[in-house]
């Protein structure tokens, strides 16, 4: 297949493009910089099978010669650090942004995957979320400029689909970590990773009792793979139901990282806390059944993998 990746220099983008190669497809790769980077595809600038295009997808339509067999959509500003700091481009990126990436889709005949997030279930009053759960998101709170656009993007996926026939898929993803985090993108991975490694207080956030469940990002690209292939239309959920609290999470990353780091229990600057999830964890029976898909990495291999690439660069 010939393949368009929004967003495909960022973390998650690039994992994929190094499986989807593995695969025997060709890639172009729309990016404007904005969070991911050059370097993180600087090792596929050299292929053949390999474009790397310069563009905001909000600013512009997404023009492409030739056929196109896929789209799949990640560009958006996943960490809280940025799209708090960007609420407005967040929104146009969820909203203009996937239309634009649709429209191409449409355009082509191209199957489309939008990358969603497990953040449309907002604070859930439903645990583990299910993908029959509507969610509990607050419109107008700092985090609504997020979850609200994927809300929206998948919105505008279905109509896609009801409207156009367009073969569309709609991954629901939860936190996922690896390798190419930049080290400073303010989500608890990085910074727990880099505040182990430089023997820093790790910064829990009021006491540490919320919930995350992590996946590792080659369990992730395997299953949006595999949900692109498909022939599923309702939303699915990606990541590991491997739930623990932010405290448990912090002292296992002091443990693999055998650091003399302290937990420092602080408030978070700004409105980072402010309708901050309580509980996280994903149901992936629809996944396992519809996909044949399950993560194989556990939290601990993982982080132990994670912090490795990290120390090479704190
Ligand atoms: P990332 O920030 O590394 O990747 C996002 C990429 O999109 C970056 O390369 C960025 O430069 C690009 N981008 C942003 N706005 C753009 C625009 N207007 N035009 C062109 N490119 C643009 O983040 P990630 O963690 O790799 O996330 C990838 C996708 O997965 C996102 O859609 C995100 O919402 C979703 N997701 C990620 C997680 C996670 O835990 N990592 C969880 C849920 C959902
Ligand atoms: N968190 C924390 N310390 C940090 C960064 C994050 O305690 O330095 C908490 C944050 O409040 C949230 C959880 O860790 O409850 C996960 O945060 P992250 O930004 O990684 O992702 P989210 O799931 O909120 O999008």
């Amino acid at each position: 297949m010939r393949i368009l990746i929004t967003g495909g220099a960022g973390f998650i983008g690039s994992h994929l493009c190094d499986l989807l190669i593995t695969k025997g497809h060709t890639l172009v790769v729309v990016d404007d910089f904005s969070t991911g980077s050059r370097a993180n595809v600087q090792h596929l600038a050299q292929s053949e099978v390999f474009t790397l295009v310069e563009q905001d997808v909000v600013a512009q339509p997404i023009v492409m010669d030739g056929p196109l067999d896929a789209v799949i959509h990640l560009a958006s500003l996943p960490s809280p650090v940025d799209y708090l700091g960007n609420p407005v481009q967040t929104l146009l990126t969820g909203s203009t942004g996937t239309h634009h990436a649709l429209e191409l889709a449409r355009a082509k005949g191209a199957r489309f995957l939008l990358a969603s997030t497990s953040e449309v279930y907002g604070d859930p009053l439903v645990h583990p979320q299910t993908e029959s759960y509507w969610g509990n998101v607050n419109p107008i709170g700092p985090r609504g400029v997020y979850d609200e656009s994927k809300r929206f993007a998948e919105a505008m996926t279905m109509a896609y689909y009801t409207k156009y026939d367009l073969d569309i898929h709609i991954a629901r993803i939860f936190n996922t970590y690896g390798p190419r985090m930049r080290l400073n993108d303010g989500r608890v991975v990085p910074n727990f990773c880099r505040q182990a490694l430089r023997n820093e207080p790790l910064t829990v956030f009021d006491d540490g009792s919320r919930t995350r469940s992590f996946c590792y990002v080659s369990d992730l690209v395997r299953g949006l793979y595999a949900l692109l292939l498909s022939e599923v239309h309702e939303p699915v959920n990606l990541g590991n139901p491997q739930e623990m609290s932010i405290l448990e999470f912090a002292q296992l990353v002091i443990e693999l990282a055998h650091s003399q780091s302290e937990i420092a229990f602080s408030a978070a600057d700004g409105d980072r806390t402010t309708d901050d999830p309580k509980t996280r964890q994903p149901d992936i029976t629809r996944a396992k059944e519809m996909l044949g898909w399950e993560p194989q990495v556990s939290v601990r291999e993982g982080i132990a993998t994670a912090l490795a690439w990290f120390a090479e660069r704190v």
